[in-house]
């Protein structure tokens, strides 16, 4: 059998820990047989950002800029205890905040579906993807705690050297402050990316924030939002018979829990974080939610939802078979190969994004699966560790 082939490279982006593991089980048993592989490697493994001062993160970022597809498998974020563990020269930062911060994008997260696996609300019937602004807000703020009684400012100086001046608050004794940004800049390419992904894939667009108290930063989310739809998507959406949608966070939230799915929920980046993680268990699991980073500029970048899987590493290493679930990482893959069949146009590499993902979805409603779905699945399961799991898919891939 001839290999399809492939013309620019994907960006490939190594990572940590469990998931490390799988990736190297799932380019061997499920892509390597089948597709001649192309990639340029990063090894954003925890010990190789420290040996290269975390330059590996950037280089990654920036390749991603230049081929447009990246694929990126989970990452240690470090805290005090990783530092000490990986003996690391610094904490450094979190990998997908760095390379967010370059690609300056939206990160949309969908959950996969199976028979058998039932959302936790009941008339949830298709998937709801939220779509999670990946610039500023609290990500990128700037907090003290508040030492004593004064007064705390917000200041800002132009260029011209004016001062605008307002009263955050006069306290009276100790506490905490903080100072958050957006950028008009990002939160518009946010919304192009909203309105575009949701014409691309014909589903409702619903937005929300909290415009009801926050009247200038959230409103001009609000506003942005607005304005671009009325200019330069009305028309669109109405020939694509989808509709945008905005609501006040609270009210968003019990919509969504009252309704069927099938819709993208357009997010402030804190609300995007919070919500995607409740989204993807109440859909089964975190283990079978992708997610991708759309840049302003037509980059992506492919991952999974969830992290490096740290418990089941630990017993890894101790010589233990893991029934760790692939199935987010094998959807990376392939919704990144997919990706780069359409940009290529290499219809053959994007049928096999499409056969990997139907051989391990048949695979999971035939009743084979990973432990944390067996526990969720209505039905005669057969629990698997994953060496055997990613066996079962190749086995219906060739067939
Ligand atoms: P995690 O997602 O690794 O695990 C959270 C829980 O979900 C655990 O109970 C785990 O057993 C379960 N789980 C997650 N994925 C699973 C899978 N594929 N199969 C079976 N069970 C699964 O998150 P965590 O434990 O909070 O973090 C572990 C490490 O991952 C941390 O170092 C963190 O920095 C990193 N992390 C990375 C990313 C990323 O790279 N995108 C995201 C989140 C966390």
């Amino acid at each position: 059998m001839s290999k399809i082939q492939m013309k620019t490279p994907l960006v490939e982006m190594d990572g940590d820990e469990m998931t490390r593991i799988l990736w190297a089980g799932i380019k061997e048993q499920l892509l390597e047989p089948f597709v001649d592989l192309k990639t340029e490697y990063y090894d954003l493994g925890l010990k190789h950002r420290d040996e290269t001062n975390d330059q590996v993160t950037i280089d990654s970022a920036k390749a991603t800029l230049k081929y447009g597809v990246a694929v990126k498998c989970a990452t240690i974020t470090p805290n005090a205890q990783r530092v000490e563990e990986y003996n690391l020269k610094e904490m450094w930062k979190s990998p997908n905040g760095t390379i967010r911060a370059i690609l300056d994008g939206t990160v949309f997260r969908a959950p996969i579906q199976v028979n058998g696996v039932h959302p936790t609300v009941r008339t949830w019937k298709k998937p709801i993807t939220i779509a999670r602004h990946a610039y500023g807000d609290v990500y990128k703020n700037t907090e003290m705690r508040v030492p004593g009684a004064g007064k705390a400012e917000l200041v800002f100086t132009g260029e011209d050297g004016k001062e605008i001046r307002q009263t955050v608050f006069e306290f009276k004794g100790p506490g905490v402050l903080q100072g958050l940004h957006n950028l008009d800049a990002s939160i518009t390419s946010f919304a192009h990316s909203c309105f575009q992904y949701a014409l691309s894939v014909k589903q409702d667009l619903w937005f929300s924030t909290k415009d009801t108290i926050s009247k200038t930063y959230d409103h001009r989310f609000k506003d942005i939002f607005a304005e671009l739809y009325e200019n330069q998507y009305k028309e669109a959406f109405k020939k694509a018979g989808i509709t945008y949608f905005y609501t006040l966070i609270d009210d968003a939230v019990a919509r969504v829990v009252r309704s069927e799915g099938g819709f993208i929920w357009a997010c402030k980046n804190y609300d995007g974080d919070v919500m995607s993680d409740m989204i993807a268990t109440a859909f089964g699991s975190l283990a079978m939610m992708t997610s991708v980073l759309v840049s302003p500029n037509g980059q992506f970048e492919y991952e999974a939802a969830h992290g490096t899987v740290t418990r089941h590493y630990y017993r890894y290493l101790k010589g233990e078979e893991t029934s760790t679930n692939p199935v987010a990482t094998i959807f990376a893959w392939s919704g990144a190969l997919r990706k780069r069949g359409e940009m290529d146009n290499l219809p053959d590499l994007q049928a096999f994004a499409d056969k990997l993902e139907k051989a391990t979805l048949d695979t999971i409603n035939s009743g084979i699966m990973t432990k944390d779905l067996a526990l969720l699945y209505e039905g005669e399961a057969k629990a698997v560790n994953s060496k055997e799991f990613l066996a079962a898919i190749r086995e219906r891939l060739e067939a």
